[in-house]
């Protein structure tokens, strides 16, 4: 079964936001706004987000660091958001693995927010109804937007190219050879959850000054 996800590669996250600001802007106005009267996957309205990018300073004093991590719906393989729904409305798409929820049968009892482990889903409280990240489903479903379009919106606006988008069970797609060749890890494997969405982990680079410049050092 496909189970399409992203990659985020920690190495070159620089935090500078795009992936939170362009997620805002397509999943608020859709495609040029039609979807903020049909919305098949919901909006991201205001107050809510679905991807954030929080920043850390980790190490001890010279041997600092600073980590840009962005965090969103993770999009398990076993989402423990769907059984808890008592309606129906959260549920995991066959055909590509993407966990979604369905606005018409959502009643906003919040189930699956407390379910979540990583705190991915956050309550639209002026609607009542669930929202998180839909992988921007309805770009990868729209036959009119040309086939390099059909990805996230975050995947298409980060600088450094960060975000991945692929099959995780094809070997051969650039999400899973990027986990093969980078050490690409989950988030809490040990909670069962089967997390669709990888990190790369942050590598070392050496740094190799001229002779100049070390003397101005
Ligand atoms: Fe990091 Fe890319 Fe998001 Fe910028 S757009 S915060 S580099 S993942
Ligand atoms: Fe469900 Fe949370 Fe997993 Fe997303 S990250 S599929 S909301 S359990
Ligand atoms: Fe289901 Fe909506 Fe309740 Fe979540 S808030 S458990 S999607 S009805």
């Amino acid at each position: 079964m496909t189970q399409m996800a992203l990659v985020i590669d920690l190495n070159v996250c620089v935090g500078c936001q795009a992936c939170v600001t362009s997620c805002k802007s397509w999943n608020t106005s859709g495609i040029a706004g039609t979807l903020a009267d049909d919305r098949p996957y919901g909006e991201n309205p205001t107050g809510t987000f679905f991807n954030r990018v929080q920043t850390y300073e980790v190490g001890r004093f010279p041997a600092t660091d600073t980590v840009h991590f962005p965090k969103s719906c993770l999009h398990c393989e076993e989402p423990p958001c769907v059984p808890v729904c008592p309606t129906g409305a959260s549920y995991k798409r066959e055909s590509d693995g993407l966990v979604l929820v369905d606005y018409d049968k959502c009643i906003g009892c919040n189930y699956c927010a407390w379910a979540c482990p990583y705190g991915a889903r956050e309550l639209d409280e002026h609607r009542q109804e669930m929202s998180k990240c839909t992988l921007c489903a309805d770009r990868i479903d729209n036959p009119s937007l040309p086939p390099q379009d059909r990805q996230p919106a975050c995947v298409m606006a980060c600088p450094t190219s960060a975000r991945l988008f692929g099959d995780i069970h094809d070997p051969e797609s650039i999400v899973s050879v990027a986990i093969r060749e980078q050490g690409g890890y989950q988030l809490m494997p040990e909670w069962g959850t089967k997390p669709s969405n990888h990190y790369l982990p942050r590598r070392k680079v050496e740094i190799k000054l001229h002779e100049d410049q070390l003397e101005r050092i």
